[in-house]
């Protein structure tokens, strides 16, 4: 359900007409070669499409006017190989209502030190033509990307791929629905949130249905279409004992099918990319969807417990950052804590719903009662995670804007085995110590639910919340809780001024 091959980033070249038709004409060469490469290059998994070289305030508003109307046009690259000046692209860049990422480089890697003349000169303009580019866009107080570095680079291919992932989460973003079966967990402040307010910003449509609606679905499931369902789990995971057939728990395992097929249906149909339900509203249902919900994450469906439709939508916008990507992506809440001074860890889990995506070996299908909802035992997927370096992102409301926070974890294998624990788990040490982290994490008023990362780095992030326009906080080896509440303080200052910027 993510093809990032089909999304265009438009490769933009600012000149002017001074230099004569030969040097436009290297330049228009040099800017094709460039914008192939990038759409060759492993780490930019969206089609790079070459522009051609704009020269006047007309060329450059009318990209513009094409960029914003075009359904594939995720965002634009601009970079002048010239002097560009830059009084025309005011009136472009004024209308432009996509992503912009200025790459300043330059064609030639090296100065050729005893060759270099004045033709030479007059082509490489890029350390003083970009500075140009570069003050026109911060007179306008646009967001943008700005990296910096010779086109072939590794690393800059790397930081431009890192955008064009943010740029197609945040234009799927733009179109998400997002499906709420019941409404939130009662009495919970963290997960409500304004949801006018959240498709005036991000575009994010977030509409409740009752869970009857889904309840009808579920009950026409035929059961052939379960048994193929339950062949593809036997493939694919360890089924427990009891949960085969002749087993106590098989017809749990059967009813988990039953709503994996009816989720699938109602969603898909729905144009919706993320949904939520709640343990409160299973009216109608025999079991809180676990195994279910865990393989709608695993497909690229953003998920949220308890209504928490922010961090659905964020679950989305993750996956589609790290499509394609080593390592998975899943709704996560801090859920236990190992406080041992020599070595505090957070184990991460949820009830059920924990995406397999982030799965260290083959999980376990198993079935256990839970604890609360009174409802049927729910069979689920049992994993651990593997060591590495993660992310956790929250989404929160503060009521006079939106705040995106992401803490910087390593995962670590458990200390020791957990054979009594019936859930999917994660273990970390957050970033750069439990203590610094979860006091800061708390002072910023982060969720205790969060979208979960090994796939993706914080850089996703903070490119996200820049073309969003929203707040972005990171929690990482540097953050210290006295220059971290003091941030607050600013950005509570800074969020009411900008308003009027
Ligand atoms: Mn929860």
């Amino acid at each position: 359900m993510i093809d990032l091959k089909k999304l265009e980033v438009w490769f933009a070249t600012g000149s002017q007409h001074l230099y004569g038709p030969e040097t436009l004409a290297q330049v228009a060469e040099h800017s094709k070669e460039i914008a192939d490469f990038f759409n060759k290059s492993a780490q930019i998994p969206v089609t790079v499409v070459f522009k051609p070289v704009l020269k006047s305030p007309e060329e450059i508003t009318n990209l513009c006017i094409d960029a914003n109307s075009s359904r594939n046009c995720i965002g634009i690259i601009t970079w002048c190989h010239t002097f560009s000046p830059s009084k025309m692209w005011i009136n472009g860049l004024k209308i432009l209502n996509k992503p912009i990422l200025h790459l300043h480089t330059q064609y030639n890697q090296n100065l050729p030190w005893s060759e270099i003349d004045m033709d030479f000169m007059n082509l490489n303009q890029s350390a003083h033509g970009d500075r140009e580019h570069g003050f026109i866009m911060t007179r306008l107080r646009i967001n943008r990307k700005v990296v910096v570095g010779h086109w072939k680079e590794a690393e800059v291919q790397e930081r431009i791929g890192v955008w064009t992932r943010a740029a197609a989460a945040w234009y799927d973003f733009q179109n998400m629905k997002v499906a709420r079966f019941g409404d939130n967990m009662r009495e919970v402040a963290v997960t409500e949130g304004d949801k006018v307010e959240a498709q005036i910003k991000f575009g994010l449509s977030v509409n409740t249905f009752g869970v009857g609606d889904l309840v009808k679905i579920v009950n026409s499931v035929s059961n052939n279409d379960i048994d193929a369902l339950l062949k593809e789990y036997d493939q694919t995971y360890d089924v427990a004992k009891d949960g085969q057939q002749g087993g106590k728990y098989y017809e749990n395992v059967r009813y988990q099918a039953r709503l994996e097929i009816a989720l699938r249906k109602f969603l898909t149909e729905g144009g919706f990319g993320a949904y939520t339900n709640t343990f409160e509203d299973l009216n109608g249902l025999a079991q809180l969807p676990g195994l279910a919900s865990q393989r709608m994450m695993a497909s690229g469906f953003g998920f949220g417990a308890e209504g928490d439709w922010k961090q659905s939508a964020l679950v989305r916008a993750l996956k589609v950052m790290g499509h394609g990507l080593n390592g998975g992506c899943s709704f996560m809440e801090d859920y236990t804590y190992h406080l041992d001074p020599s070595g505090p860890k957070a184990l991460g889990s949820h009830m059920l719903e924990v995406c397999p995506t982030i799965a260290s070996d083959k999980p376990r299908l198993e079935v256990h009662p839970l604890g609360i909802g009174g409802k049927d035992a729910p069979a689920r997927l049992v994993f651990n995670t593997p060591a590495g370096p993660a992310i956790n992102t929250t989404l929160v409301d503060m009521g006079n804007r939106f705040r995106i926070i992401t803490n910087s974890l390593d995962c670590v294998i458990p200390d020791e085995k957990m054979p009594k624990l019936p859930v999917a788990s994660a273990l970390w040490i957050p970033q750069p110590d439990l203590k610094t982290s979860a006091a800061a994490w708390i002072y910023a008023g982060g969720a205790h639910h969060s979208a979960f990362s090994q796939a993706i780095t914080a850089e996703f992030i903070e490119d996200f919340a820049e073309m969003a326009g929203v707040e972005f906080l990171h929690i990482d080896k540097d953050t210290c809780v006295s220059q971290f509440k003091k941030e607050l303080q600013w950005n509570e200052m800074y969020y009411m001024l900008a308003k009027g910027l």
